[in-house]
């Protein structure tokens, strides 16, 4: 057999065909590899056929180029037979490689089933030649030829197994192994033709057709089936990888909800389900090692005027800034987190009830040094309430609420500091809700009563008015200071009947003391933040001074610095409405607020109160009285009077008087007191 008796072209068409029938193949393992249930099924039988027919084809051109002088005809029964084998071990070949683990013991005995479904087909197809002489054989070379198809099918098993998962280099490796397989293949055909010796004289015999024609159109429907495979595995790739980069951006987007599900986005810190969580295991793990812990309530003393006087984005970065200090003095292990706004909760190991004390010590110290954010000196302090596991709850729930009572009763009793939880704070909490409750009704009841405590100009030493303070005469408790009721009334709205109620009793008890011919004398009500920004509170002021027929002028409304600076623009609006009335408006508590300055200067006040705490440590060389100094000396540019409350001694009135304060209040000059025990002695 010599290979001048070739068609060079279609030996040339007959590789191509190899070629990409072998890439066709590792192709289609590909998809089988990564499609599951029927998809896999189609994958594997369409895929099985295609790459069949594409052997079997090469084969077939493989002898029809032989030279047109030795035109032959086939039998095609045996024909379709060889066509079936090339299939058959096909299909069975890309089912092989379809499974998880491709260990020798499977691939051997694999090849040997791969490689005898070509040898079969390979013979079958030449015994389909029909000629008048039989065929001489050389088995040399047909052990040669079964020698390459096994060969071959190993390493076309190997490598496509090897390459079925779909990434950027396997994609040009499977070419270059799709090139070596389809010379494995066509080079197994041409042993095997080698071993046949055709009679050289053997007739034309055709079958109708001619050869030529017969391999062009066979190559022509094999390269049709085998682009179309091609074609369609490779879209179903891209698809598949466009999929899967969208299923990997979900994966992402996923594990983000999942850490947003469970971390504080803005401190980073876990949140409250988190932090449940892992109270949960400290438990678990006490209770199996009989060890402590500490569940500590951490509350920022201050925050809420930071975040009125400044808005939340100073707000938000102040709480960055104080979570780095919390977390500073914390080592071993612990659990930090963030449960509302300013409200932080700490889970921490402890050997004894002294480490709880010196850590929420260091935390107390690690906030008090003030924060310095965009020029502003802000400052807060913590109060922290201690609940000690086993002593202080027996389960997650009693120790968050006894670690929160404790937290409360450090609010109650000063701030800035820390206190373990005690039995009786529950009762406390519990009061509390109590009283809020109770509040509602009491002014119908009678129960709220106003003190009043005298205002006294510095100069002439004499009464210009009152300030009318609330108590609230309760049936059990007694009576009551406004710090003991009034946060809560803000909280839950209660505020606002109960502040229209001391609005109208003011103005009818300084209506009382005008009767009596104290012509001169104002009254200063304190306006609530809630009260001071409802709609209704004008009508309300001049349905009270309308009714007690009392000049607008004797009514002054105090507003806290804070509350006047949460919305300043707003602030100045309420207040102008009010002015326009003749309403005379103060700013209280003044210097513990951060009032800006170009907003004061636009507030349409007619004093300010200088807080009690700079009058408390006043002496001649002290930090307050510098403030305060300063603070008088601001009031006089923007033509304001100055009031100091909490005067207590003789030294401050005199320091006072020598700064220029024009009206002094405090106990020293009298306590807030009932209306019956004020004297009224002016000019009846
Ligand atoms: P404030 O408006 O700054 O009132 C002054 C507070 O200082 C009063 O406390 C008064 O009794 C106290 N005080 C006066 N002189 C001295 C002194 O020489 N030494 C000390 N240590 N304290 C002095 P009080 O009556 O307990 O009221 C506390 C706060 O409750 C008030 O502070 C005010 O903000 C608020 N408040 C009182 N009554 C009302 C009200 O009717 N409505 C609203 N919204 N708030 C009120
Ligand atoms: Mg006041
Ligand atoms: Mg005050």
């Amino acid at each position: 057999m010599l290979f001048s008796h070739y068609n060079a072209i279609l030996v040339a068409v007959s590789f191509l065909i190899a070629i990409l029938a072998s890439w066709a193949a590792l192709n289609m393992a590909g998809r089988v590899a990564i499609s599951r249930g029927r998809t896999a099924r189609l994958w594997l039988i369409g895929g099985g056929v295609s790459m069949g027919i594409g052997i079997w084809s090469m084969h077939f051109i493989g002898m029809l180029a032989m030279d047109a002088a030795m035109q032959m005809r086939y039998d095609l029964l045996l024909t379709l037979l060889s066509l079936a084998a090339a299939i058959a071990s096909s299909l069975f070949a890309l089912k092989m490689v379809s499974v998880g683990r491709l260990g020798l013991r499977r691939l051997l005995p694999g090849s040997l089933i791969m490689g005898s479904g070509i040898v079969v087909m390979h013979y079958t197809g030449m015994a389909a030649i029909t000629v008048d002489e039989p065929i001489g054989w050389n088995y040399g070379w047909v052990a040669c030829s079964v020698v390459i198809a096994l060969l071959a099918s190993f390493a076309a098993l190997m490598l496509t197994f090897r390459l079925r998962h779909e990434t950027a280099q396997v994609a040009l490796m499977r070419f270059g192994a799709a090139v070596l397989m389809g010379i494995a293949i066509a080079g197994m055909h041409y042993t095997g033709m080698m071993a046949a010796h055709l009679p050289t004289h053997m007739a034309a015999h055709h079958s109708g057709i001619q050869g030529s024609w017969l391999a062009a159109l066979v190559s022509i429907v094999t390269l049709f089936i085998l682009a179309i495979t091609l074609l369609l595995s490779i879209l179903d790739a891209r698809l598949q990888a466009r999929t899967a980069l969208l299923a990997t951006s979900l994966e992402k987007a996923n594990q983000e909800l999942a850490r947003l599900a469970l971390q504080d986005p803005l401190t980073q810190l876990p949140n409250r389900v988190l932090f449940e969580d892992r109270l949960a295991q400290a438990l678990g793990k006490a209770q199996r090692t009989d060890s402590l812990f500490a569940v500590m309530f951490i509350d920022l003393d201050g925050f809420k005027a930071v975040n009125d006087a400044f808005g939340h984005e100073m707000g938000d970065r102040l709480l960055v800034a104080v979570t780095e200090r919390l977390l500073q003095p914390l080592s071993g292990q612990y659990t930090l987190a963030r449960i509302g706004g300013d409200e932080f909760v700490l889970l921490a190991e402890t050997a004894a009830p002294d480490d709880a004390a010196r850590l929420a010590s260091a935390l107390v110290r690690a906030i008090d040094t003030p924060f310095i954010i965009d020029r502003y000196e802000l400052i807060v302090t913590l109060s922290i309430g201690i609940a000690l596991y086993p002593a202080d709850g027996e389960n997650e729930r009693e120790l968050m609420f006894n670690a929160d009572a404790a937290m409360y009763h450090t609010k109650f009793s000063g701030r800035n500091g820390y206190h373990f939880f005690q039995p009786s704070m529950n009762t406390f909490a519990q009061r509390q809700l109590q009283l809020t409750n109770d509040l509602w009704n009491a002014a119908e009841r009678g129960e709220l009563r106003l003190h009043y405590q005298p205002k006294v100009e510095t100069r002439s030493g004499a009464i210009v008015g009152f300030e009318a303070l609330l108590r609230w005469e309760h049936p059990r408790e007694g009576l009551l200071m406004p710090d003991l009721f009034l946060p809560q009334a803000e909280k839950t709205g209660v505020i606002i009947p109960v502040g229209n109620w001391v609005i109208n009793e003011a103005c009818r008890q300084l209506a009382a003391w005008r009767a009596r011919g104290q012509l001169g004398w104002s009254i200063a009500v304190n306006l609530s933040a809630l009260q001071f920004e409802q709609p209704q509170l004008l009508d309300t002021v001049l349905a009270a001074l309308a009714q007690h027929q009392i000049p607008p002028e004797k009514l002054i409304l105090e507003v806290t610095e804070t509350t006047a600076m949460r919305h300043p623009e707003k602030s100045i609006n309420v207040l102008n409405s009010l002015t326009a009335l003749g309403v005379k408006a103060s700013i209280d508590d003044f210097g513990t607020g951060y009032s800006s300055l170009l907003y004061l200067k636009r507030l349409p006040a007619s004093e300010l109160k200088i807080d009690r705490a700079f009058i408390k440590e006043l002496t001649g060389d002290s930090e307050d009285a510098i403030i305060v100094s300063a603070i008088v000396g601001l009031a006089r540019t923007l033509d304001l009077k100055v009031v100091a409350e909490g005067v207590e001694n003789i030294e401050q009135l005199e320091f006072l008087t020598t700064l220029g304060c024009d009206v002094l209040q405090g106990y020293f000059l009298g306590r807030p007191a009932t209306p019956a025990s004020i004297e009224v002695d002016g000019p009846l």
